[in-house]
């Protein structure tokens, strides 16, 4: 029989998902969802997939929207630095970025 190799594609040091390994129960639901496939099954059940190809991800978040523990911490993305664009709310101190769950309402401020 002949054997499959699966190599890593490690142009980049970045992690664009970042597993808890506490949470994460090894579902393969991302695996799944991923079009880039940039990630494949952990071969040890119950652990978190692998992180195969990290610089075919572009940051859509499919892995962490149909994650089922995503509101636990299974998975979470790891934007590169200069993506980490976000603003914060000064009445309240929160912080929001683009595409994230629940954001708040458009600015209708008119311009100055
Ligand atoms: S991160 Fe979520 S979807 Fe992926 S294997 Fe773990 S529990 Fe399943
Ligand atoms: S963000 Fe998109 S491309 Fe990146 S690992 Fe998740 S599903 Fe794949």
């Amino acid at each position: 029989m002949e054997k499959a190799y699966a190599v890593p594609n490690l142009v980049t040091p970045n992690k664009p998902v970042i597993f808890d390994d506490n949470v994460c129960n090894g579902c393969d639901t991302c695996v799944e969802v991923c079009m880039s496939d940039v990630l494949m099954p952990n071969p040890e059940k119950g652990k978190p997939p692998i992180i195969l190809y990290p610089d075919e991800c572009f940051y859509g978040g499919c892995c962490v929207k149909e994650c089922p523990l995503h509101d636990k911490g299974a998975i979470r993305l790891n934007w590169p630095l200069m993506q980490r664009v976000r603003w914060k709310r000064k009445e309240t101190g929160e912080h929001f970025r683009v595409g994230m769950l629940n954001p708040p309402p458009p600015n209708t401020r008119p311009p100055a």
